[in-house]
């Protein structure tokens, strides 16, 4: 994510030298080389000029602390200005609304609405433990209601029926009539998208708008269409009342473009960010954290907030109870760990939020951690429970048949059973606690 500009930006402080103060020379040379990366990153003019702007004044102003290097005071005034630029303060998700609260998904064909209208459902059933109903509103597309339909399922979520050949507005208040009667507390609204903002769709979308009077109207957009997302983010706004946007598809984005201008040329904030196709792949909008992220200072915070919720703290404290009453570390627990890795997300979602992570990301191929977790599932998967319960009885022709049996080498059975013993011999440090106690120190 966004890693060109951070890239970029990384190289315009490196070039701020000395001590003391910073000269107007180096401001203004400075700020050359920042222009020229925000225009890369596809920022909009007036974003960028405005951005600029400021930067220098705060730059040359007297709030600096004297006890920062100029590239220090630089680099402040630079994040401070991103995090303005970017909203601010992070913006919640409104949902006092009479139960259920209403939610409006727009936007274009293929920025990601349906998509997002899964992964805002799962956020606000496990993390606002919300009871929520989706209704799909497209009824030109069949494909369309039966993607809403397979998410939902995926999710664990209610889904309301709808036909094409309904009208929308006749589709929405029925299934408002449905949510309110099962008590819901939130109904979210996938609408039909075109691929152009065009006068039927938004006379549409209007219209459910007025019927549905939604607490929240979210613009999904794609993040890869650069400055050209802020750009329909105001077509849209203007005809209608959006109270926020969820920015889609920022995994591949290595620009920044359309982060950088959507607040700037819509006035509306970011509410969320869509980072991959899972859909747990949702992240809250942060804009000082984001900011962190784009000069090259992760997003700690983020991470251990991630981290925390990820582990599945009931098995982990299963495992701890097991190693506390010593009835030792078995293969199957090795195989437990392993999938727990997995579930923290991808090796690169990590590395994204460490600080300097952006660069390092291009040295460490993520997909190599990964295939590995697989691999040494597929190798345990392959034993007996026995086997796995004493590994000692792993010997040759063993050895043999669990390599067959994953698709692998005798040599890779044999350096998981090593990588066993070496974690075994790790959780007997950790007396009593483990994974979980590292975990919790972690989650702080
Ligand atoms: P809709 O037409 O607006 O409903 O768009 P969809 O929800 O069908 O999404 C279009 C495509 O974008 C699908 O292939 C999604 O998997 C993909 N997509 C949506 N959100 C994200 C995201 O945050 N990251 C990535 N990498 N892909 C996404």
């Amino acid at each position: 994510m966004f890693e060109n500009l951070t890239t970029r930006l990384s190289r315009v402080l490196d070039s701020i030298r000395g001590q003391g103060r910073l000269t107007e020379d180096q401001v203004n040379a400075a700020a050359r080389e920042l222009r020229m990366a925000l225009l890369e990153a596809d920022v909009a003019l007036p974003v960028v000029k405005e951005f600029i702007d400021k930067v220098k004044v705060r730059a040359l102003g007297a709030e600096i602390l004297q006890s920062l290097t100029p590239g220090q005071q630089f680099l402040k005034v630079v994040q401070q200005e991103l995090t303005e630029t970017l909203g601010g303060n992070a913006e919640p998700l409104n949902l006092r609304q009479q139960p259920p609260a209403i939610i409006l998904m727009a936007g274009l064909q293929g920025s990601g609405k349906t998509t997002s209208t899964g992964k805002l459902a799962l956020w606000l059933k496990e993390r606002e433990k919300k009871n929520v109903v989706v209704v799909s509103a497209d009824v030109y597309r069949p494909a369309a209601i039966e993607q809403l339909r397979i998410v939902a399922g995926n999710v664990g979520v209610e889904w309301f029926p709808s036909e094409v050949g309904q009208q929308p507005v006749a589709i929405a208040q029925a299934a408002l009539a449905h949510a309110k009667k099962q008590y819901a507390d939130v109904l979210i609204v996938d609408t039909a998208g075109r691929t152009t903002v065009d006068e039927a769709m938004m006379k549409e979308i209007a219209e459910l708008h007025a019927a549905l009077n939604p607490v929240e109207t979210l613009f999904v957009v794609d993040s890869m269409t650069g400055q050209d997302a802020a750009k329909t983010a105001k077509a849209f706004g203007d005809a209608l009342p959006l109270t926020g946007v969820i920015l889609t598809k920022v995994d591949g984005d290595s620009r920044g473009g359309a982060a950088l201008s959507v607040r700037q040329v819509t006035g509306r904030p970011i509410k969320f960010l869509g980072v991959g196709e899972k859909s747990d792949r949702l992240e809250i909008f942060h804009p000082d954290r984001i900011a962190n992220r784009i000069i090259g200072q992760g997003d700690v915070l983020g991470l251990i907030e991630e981290t925390a919720r990820k582990v599945d703290h009931e098995k982990a404290q299963k495992l701890a109870e097991k190693l506390k009453k010593n009835k030792g570390f078995d293969l199957a627990d090795f195989r437990e760990q392993m999938l727990q890795m997995q579930n923290m997300g991808s090796m690169q979602s990590i590395l994204e939020k460490l600080p300097g992570g952006a660069q390092m990301q291009e040295q460490i191929k993520s997909v190599d951690a990964e295939k590995q977790i697989r691999r040494t599932v597929a190798i345990i998967n392959s034993m007996t429970p026995q086997e796995r319960r004493f590994p000692d009885l792993i010997k040759a022709s063993r050895k043999r048949r669990i390599a067959a049996g994953a698709g692998v080498e005798v040599q890779q059975v044999n350096q998981l059973l090593r990588q066993y013993e070496t974690t075994k011999d790790m959780m007997k440090k950790f007396a009593g606690g483990g994974m979980a106690k590292m975990m919790r120190s972690l989650a702080g």
